[in-house]
């Protein structure tokens, strides 16, 4: 099963991704993620989008496509989860043609639905395992008294740099504008699902997964 999940940031993409690829040995693609990683390692194509992310604006669709591209040729496991792509039509169109090259099909695309202040205050308090990528909220979850990670036991943690209210606008803006059009592609396709984001996470995890096995 492929799916898409669907959400402004801090919807709580990223979350939901992690405990489908524990739970269904699904296998998560974070565009985010290999961005993340391209800008670090001071790659030619890390540094070009340096500064797009930094902003909160979207990097060019043949830049994501092309990372996606690379990532489709290795193995599928139990499913793909794209988690933050596609977010533009032109990807969209680009993921249904990849797919189908493959010979595989996309099963659903899970929107996550939550409101725009609760998005400002869980990612102006949110922060990650610098080992394993788990997430952390200064109110709802926040890192353990003994300060290691519940997942890995790393003791490493970090805020990323996009995730300032300058920067959390434009990212909001780019969702509006570019991403959620395709909530009416989707749903045309007969592939859209609406889950509520704003519950606890095992709440949304349950919702999740009736969808998924329904
Ligand atoms: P995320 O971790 O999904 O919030 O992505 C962080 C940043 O990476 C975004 O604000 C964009 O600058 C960039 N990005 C991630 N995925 C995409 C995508 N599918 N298309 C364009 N830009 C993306």
């Amino acid at each position: 099963m492929n799916i898409i999940i669907l959400g402004p940031p801090g919807a709580g993409k990223g979350t939901q991704a992690r405990i489908l690829v524990d739970e269904r040995d699904m296998i998560q693609l974070s565009t985010g993620d290999m961005l993340r990683e391209a800008r670090d390692s001071g790659s030619e194509m890390g540094r070009k989008v340096a500064d797009v992310m930094a902003r909160g604006d979207l990097v060019t669709d043949d830049i994501v496509i092309g990372l996606i591209r690379e990532r489709l040729r290795g193995d599928i496991g139990g499913g793909l989860i794209f988690d933050g792509f596609p977010r533009t039509l032109t990807q969209a169109d680009a993921l249904g043609a990849l797919l189908a090259e493959m010979g595989q099909t996309l099963d659903r695309v899970i929107e996550l639905g939550v409101n725009d202040e609760a998005l400002v205050s869980r990612i102006t308090a949110r922060s990650t395992c610098a080992s394993c990528g788990e997430v952390y909220n200064d109110s709802t979850r926040p890192i353990p008294a003994d300060g290691k990670c519940v997942n890995c036991g790393g003791t490493e943690f970090k805020r990323r740099a996009d995730d300032n209210a300058e920067s959390l606008k434009r990212r909001l803006m780019e969702y509006y504008k570019q991403t959620s059009p395709l909530i009416g592609y989707y749903y045309a396709l007969g592939q859209h699902s609406r889950v509520d984001g704003l519950g606890q996470v095992d709440e949304v995890k349950a919702a999740i997964a009736s969808e998924l096995d329904s």
